[in-house]
């Protein structure tokens, strides 16, 4: 039996945002009302990430002030640095940098000589302590070859709420998919992005396994895979027994087990509280992830669960 860490690890499971803008950058609330609203909300905690370039003098703003009981923030930017395939500048989300991390040689959101590439400040980042995702992988416009090169990052944005609601490019999961299947054990997040100058907020998160809501063990958490993504849905186990993977949670008309190529298998019905999901459709497949959709479509997703070499006869 195999079961995702994240439902074996000790604790209990918080919420946060992962990828959020105040007016430092280009949001349109103080971080403190973004804060006060992501509390109310009922978020554990909040990673305010605003653009980090020097129209902005490189915010990396301090909200350990807004730090309060039942709720704690991570310290975090979003980094910019470097081209992409397209010209355009490199989008990275880093939480839990420290802060005094050095500035970029990028003044504003157009990629110049001398500058890091976007690989290098993401690889920069992980050195500082923090943990690093590719960002809105459809919205950028990512090549696959553009993903693959940010070889320092621990995850993927599966889900950017901000993008889906203001111009529905809000997808990760091909280029994660594709990612995956190159051996690449990445996690996968979903984040708000949120500026709240649309309907940009409270549309994605993370669900957190961690002892304490403080910010070292998030960031261990996260860094670890300990956690879950979700619009909505509550993913309470998934293990795999045999050639079946098993998932609980929270009311469900699909589950899905993914894998590489076209190796899928969703089961269907009403009020799914727990699913058994054959996985003859993945044999070979090294890696394995699980969708969870409700009645109104929002979706749960699981970090990619590995298995042993040696489980599936074509594995060798
Ligand atoms: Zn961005
Ligand atoms: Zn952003």
């Amino acid at each position: 039996m195999t079961r995702h860490s994240a439902f074996s690890a000790p604790g209990r499971f918080w919420r946060g945002n992962l990828h959020t803008h105040s007016d430092r950058s280009d949001g349109v609330l103080s971080p403190e009302e973004v804060c006060r609203r992501y509390r109310a909300e009922g978020y554990d905690f909040l990673a305010l990430t605003d653009h980090f370039i020097g129209m902005y003098g490189f915010p990396l703003v301090d909200t350990v002030p807004m730090r309060s009981d039942g709720f704690t923030t991570l310290l975090g930017a979003e980094l910019h640095s470097g081209a992409q395939k397209n010209g355009e500048l490199w989008h990275i989300l880093a939480v839990g940098l420290p802060a005094d991390f050095a500035a970029a040689k990028t003044m504003s959101f157009v990629p110049e000589p001398g500058q890091e590439t976007g690989p290098e400040i993401a690889a920069r980042a992980v050195a500082a302590g923090a943990f690093v995702a590719i960002a809105h992988p459809q919205w950028s416009g990512l090549t696959l070859e553009d993903a693959r090169s940010i070889r320092a990052a621990h995850a993927v944005e599966i889900y950017n709420h901000g993008c889906a609601a203001g111009c529905d490019r809000g997808d990760g999961a091909g280029i994660a998919d594709l990612l995956l299947t190159e051996g690449r054990k990445l996690s996968l997040i979903a984040t708000d992005d949120a500026h709240f100058s649309e309907p940009d907020h409270f549309g994605g998160w993370v669900m957190v396994k961690a002892e304490a809501n403080e910010p070292e063990a998030l960031l261990a958490a996260l860094k670890r895979g300990d956690f879950y993504s979700s619009q909505g849905p509550e993913i309470r186990d998934v293990r795999i027994e045999g050639n079946t993977a098993i998932v609980e949670c929270s009311a469900a008309t699909s589950v899905v087990a993914m894998g590489w190529g076209t190796g899928a298998k969703g089961v269907h019905g009403h009020s799914i509280t727990r699913a058994e999901v054959p996985l003859d459709r993945l044999l070979g497949s090294p890696w394995l992830r699980i969708s969870v959709i409700d009645a109104a479509g929002r979706r749960a997703w699981s970090n990619p669960i590995w298995r042993a070499a040696g489980v599936n006869p074509r594995l060798g």
